[in-house]
């Protein structure tokens, strides 16, 4: 049965993060829209920190969507024209309201920090702190970043930074804000996204500058994508100016690859391409690799809609709608009774059978992790009279976990783990099934794997020592919560 109140039977993404400098301007709202935006990368808790340049920091945190968390009374109170945002979404037994970001920290020196990734060394300098009697009210890896800025004795933020970062092991997309300048950082491997932003109207107090972990939060507060902040690079806005520094250059770039395939929101710009068009790309790749006697072919929606547009063009079949989606089934979804049950995903997905009955269908989803939903939508379609069931899936199989901020199953609960391709359609009860292959991948995002992370995939692993990383894992259940 599935839990309704797991949104998707597949990887999630732990944070989306923004940063923005506007001289003279008003920006809690403009950051309140920027979350809005970016609410598909985390969904348990929502925040802004502000501060006008010289003053206090002020910040709302606190676990909902966005628009729960925000509203007209809470966004004025936010004053100021600097801000970091952060919307999270948090694994397992760590979705206390101590980690929800920016995490605000103002003992040695005042900070407000939002990030989006997972430190694969953060035991180590968890421990390290608590030793030199530093203080945790959170449980996060994030707070160590915020810990090891705050507690620098340096006393420019951006030379804390330089100095921090290569001590740093792991995923970090970071946005800092002091109460002068905001500070954005990426890991020397670019495993998450970052990028840079320069609002169009800028007249009042100079140019204005955002970060944000996807261009698709520039759209709607209109500010143009610049360029995305490089691995290892450090980007600064205050009263000098803009200011980069490559901190930590790093040979190996590891961008992840499951950004373009899912993660990441289709009108969003990564690696040179849009989304959108590299999704349909893999629809495309998946029926040359694969092709297969069909009539129709229909999208699991919203995730597999691009890629099944591509593939219906390439076969030149027609495509349709075979469900209908709830799209209002939220996180605090209540738990149906014993009755409703057993409808289970229909409440997110209710199939047509006037679209589907006797027709021979490839059905097109972005990826499988445990199979649960699969599973059900296959019988959900056979249900509905379909005659065939084919699966076409935009992404190689999930094998093994990811250690670098994303949500993913255990090694055991993947169903591709020790399973051909074969035996993982039987168990899902499909006519037939193809992952598309890692080169087909690439080839539809134009980059290559010598510069990305496909460890999920592949279990070759972009940073040593990740094998045994079990980062925020480790951190939570080797250390008791210490509170401040
Ligand atoms: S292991 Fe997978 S999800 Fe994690 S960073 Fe690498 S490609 Fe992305």
């Amino acid at each position: 049965m599935p839990d309704l109140n797991d949104h998707r039977d597949g990887p999630r993404d732990e944070c989306g993060v923004f940063g923005i400098y506007a001289p003279e301007r008003d920006v809690s709202r403009l950051a309140y829209f920027a979350l809005f935006a970016l609410q598909h990368r985390g969904q348990e808790s929502a925040g802004i920190a502000t501060a006008v340049r010289g003053g206090d920091i002020m910040a709302v945190v606190d676990q909902g969507l966005v628009a729960q968390v925000f509203d007209e009374h809470t966004l004025r109170s936010l004053i100021g024209d600097m801000a970091v945002g952060h919307v999270r979404y948090s694994t397992t037994g760590s979705s206390q309201w101590e980690n929800a970001q920016p995490i605000v920290r103002n003992d040695q020196r005042t900070l407000a920090l939002a990030h989006n990734g997972n430190l694969i060394n953060a035991v180590e300098l968890h421990s390290e702190l608590r030793a030199q009697g530093v203080p945790f009210r959170s449980t996060s890896d994030s707070e160590i970043i915020a810990a090891l800025l705050e507690t620098h004795p340096a006393e420019q933020i951006e030379d804390a930074v330089a100095d921090v970062l290569p001590r740093l092991q792991g995923a970090f997309s970071t946005v800092v804000m002091t109460d002068d300048q905001v500070v954005a950082f990426r890991d020397p491997h670019g495993l998450r996204p970052l990028a840079l932003g320069e609002l169009d109207d800028a007249v009042l107090g100079g140019p204005a500058y955002c970060v944000a972990s996807e261009s698709c939060a520039f759209d709607l507060i209109g500010a143009k994508f610049l360029r995305e902040v490089e691995p290892g690079e450090m980007v600064t806005f205050s009263s000098r100016g803009v200011r980069s520094q490559m901190v930590a250059p790093s040979e190996r770039r590891a961008f992840c690859v499951f950004e373009y395939i899912y993660f990441a929101r289709p009108d969003s710009r990564m690696g040179g391409t849009v989304l959108q068009v590299a999704r349909a790309k893999m629809g495309e790749i998946l029926w040359r690799e694969a092709p297969v006697e069909a009539d129709l072919v229909i999208p699991v929606p919203d995730s597999g809609n691009a890629a099944a547009r591509g593939l219906a063009r390439a076969a030149e079949l027609p495509q349709d709608d075979g469900f209908i989606k709830n799209r209002y089934v939220a996180r605090t979804f209540i738990q149906p009774g014993q009755e409703l049950r057993r409808q289970g995903l229909r409440l997110k997905f209710n199939p047509l059978p006037e679209v589907v009955a006797g027709q021979r269908l490839i059905v097109v989803d972005d990826s499988i992790v445990r199979g649960n939903t699969t599973r059900q939508i296959v019988q959900m379609l056979r249900q509905a009279g379909a005659a065939e069931v084919h699966l076409r899936i935009s992404a190689p199989p999930i094998k093994h976990p990811c250690h670098y901020g994303i949500d993913m199953s255990t090694r055991e609960e993947m169903i591709a783990h020790g399973r051909s391709v074969d035996e993982v359609a039987t168990e899902l009860g499909a006519d037939s099934l193809h992952y598309l292959s890692m080169k087909g991948v690439y080839q539809a995002v134009g980059g290559s794997r010598g510069t990305h992370c496909d460890a999920c995939f592949t279990g070759e692993y972009p940073l040593a020592g990740s094998e045994d990383a079990s980062g925020k894992f480790a951190l939570e259940s080797a250390l008791p919560l210490v509170r401040a």
